[in-house]
């Protein structure tokens, strides 16, 4: 490993990149292998095993048999939750070596991956690892003379499909809560980017989690991840993704009745008013639509501004796009590393010419980033109208489009004017204001004067097409539990 300065390692070991059954790491079935790209070179950094139907039902079935007979089935809770833990533990100890693989298959800049990514993957795991022995059912008083108690069991095997935006971060907002409650994982990462879940996948066995309890299959999505969708030996999917990926395994889940849980995108409402903080307001605005390239499932991405300082808040925002470093990821100066993937820049680069079609004003960026590596610059719009592609779909790409408004009734009914809920922002001085707002807001999550504020024990998850169920906190265990009655007489005269 090449070591560039303190911590930073530029060429990390690629340790793993066959697929993990039970406690083996193998080629595929077919043998056949995919290409991993480095987005901010567009060069090949390995070629990973393509799993497929035949290496998802090996895996499903080494779940099966971790579940219904292995050590895993008879652990204690506690020690279930002491191995979640330990595997944070290890991630930590190893922390530039897994930051750097990050940087490497995914572009986010390094700085990123250390202030944010690990650091909350760490905090998942130990979280949840608190929780393994505090799942607990109720004693029920029903009518006559019973004994009434519930029990919160694990759902089975999970099935886990995951994107590339955040990989470690899924992992850990995935894994975490089976785990805890647990269940075993057969878990499909993003083909973009499968280094740093494999990596883990090995530190967990590591760790001391029996065989397997914990299954990755790398692959394509409509191979490998439909064949865990359909396998009928899974019990519940779990997937973050696109709604229309979350709409097929829907149609498919409901042959076999598993159960599924989706944390899907958004086109989420920053509202600004004019009575704020405006320079907070517009550091929210620059972090809560440009960070991880934009490519985040709650991006700010509507920012509407209130029109007496829109014009004033424009200039600022407008700035600090321009000031945004673009370059190579691994240079810890970097804001702004590129796009995932050539099928993502095109697609971002499409939506601004759109923009620019259908009228809105191009204040910065708009255009490709250099000539090599998927770098698009940070872009602004503004006289985006609410029915424009910009305003309307989710781009996943450092687009903002400022859109103005002169009242909060006018602002709270265009915010919640959009398929999407999962996240939404306030800036006000008002408080009444605010909270008024943070109830009527029709979305999972909303931040008053502050925005992306995560935590491993606060909920996360969508209304309306942006999900079903939430991840994080005691929510997310409960979707990873069956809850069983068990009544018994007590036998007296
Ligand atoms: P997808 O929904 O296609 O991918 C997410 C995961 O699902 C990947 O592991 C993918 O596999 C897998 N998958 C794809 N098709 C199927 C299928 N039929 N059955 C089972 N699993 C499947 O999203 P993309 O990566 O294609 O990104 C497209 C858009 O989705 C983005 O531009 C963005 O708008 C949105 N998105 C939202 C995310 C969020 O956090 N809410 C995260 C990522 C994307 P494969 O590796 O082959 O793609």
């Amino acid at each position: 490993m090449a070591i560039a300065e303190s911590g930073v390692v530029e060429t990390p070991q690629i340790r793993q990149t066959g697929i993990l059954v039970g406690d083996e790491f193998r080629s595929s079935v077919s043998g056949k292998t995919f290409a991993t790209v480095n987005p901010a070179t567009e060069e090949v950094i390995c070629e990973v095993a393509e799993g497929d139907a035949e290496d998802i039902d090996l895996a499903v079935h080494a779940a099966r048999q971790a579940f219904d007979s292995g050590p895993w089935s008879r652990m204690d809770a506690r020690d279930r939750g002491l191995l979640l833990i330990r595997l944070a533990d290890l991630l930590e100890a190893n922390f530039d070596e897994l930051t750097a693989l990050e940087t490497l298959d995914n572009g986010k800049p390094i700085a990123d991956a250390r202030a944010a990514d690990l650091p909350l993957v760490i905090d998942c795991l130990r979280y949840y690892g608190g929780w393994a022995d505090k799942i607990q059912g109720q004693t029920i008083p029903i009518r006559g003379d019973n004994f009434c108690y519930t029990r919160r069991e694990p759902v089975g095997v999970c099935g886990q499909i995951i994107p590339w935006n955040f990989p470690m971060l899924m992992v850990a907002w995935k894994w975490g809560p089976a785990l805890a409650a647990g269940n075993t994982i057969v878990m499909k990462p993003a083909e973009q980017t499968p280094l740093t879940c494999l990596r883990m996948a090995e530190l967990a066995l590591e760790a001391g989690f029996p065989p397997g309890v914990i299954n990755v299959v790398p692959g394509y999505g409509p191979t490998a991840g439909a064949a865990l969708v359909r396998h009928p030996l899974v019990d519940k999917i779990a997937f973050t993704g696109e709604g229309t990926t979350a709409q097929i395994i829907m149609a498919e889940a409901a042959k076999t009745l598993k159960r599924v849980t989706f944390e899907l995108g958004g086109k989420s409402p920053n509202i600004v008013f004019a009575d704020a903080d405006l320079d907070a307001a517009a550091a929210g605005a620059e972090f809560g639509l440009f960070f991880n390239q934009g490519q985040c499932c709650c991006a700010g991405s509507r920012l509407f501004v209130e029109e007496s300082v829109h014009d004033e808040f424009v200039e600022r925002v407008v700035v600090q796009a321009k000031q945004r470093r673009l370059g190579n990821p691994f240079d810890r100066n970097t804001s702004q590393g590129p796009q995932v993937d050539k099928a993502q820049f095109d697609k971002i680069l499409g939506y601004i010419a759109r923009g620019n079609e259908q009228g809105a004003s191009c204040l910065t960026g708009g255009a490709r980033h250099g000539d090599k590596g998927y770098f698009v610059e940070p872009t602004v719009f503004t006289d985006v109208r609410d029915d424009m592609d910009i305003a309307q779909d989710e781009i996943f790409g450092p687009v903002m489009s400022i859109l103005k408004f002169n009242d909060e009734a006018e602002v709270l009914q265009r915010a919640n004017n959009t398929r999407y809920g999962l996240a939404a922002a306030v800036w006000t001085g008002d408080v009444g204001r605010a909270h008024r707002l943070a109830h009527d807001l029709r979305a999972g999550t909303v931040w008053i004067n502050c925005y992306d504020v995560f935590d491993a024990a606060a909920p996360f998850g969508g209304y309306k097409m942006s999900g079903l169920g939430r991840e994080l906190g005691e929510a997310g265990l409960a979707n990873y539990t069956e809850l069983k009655t068990v009544t018994m007489p007590l036998g007296r005269s």
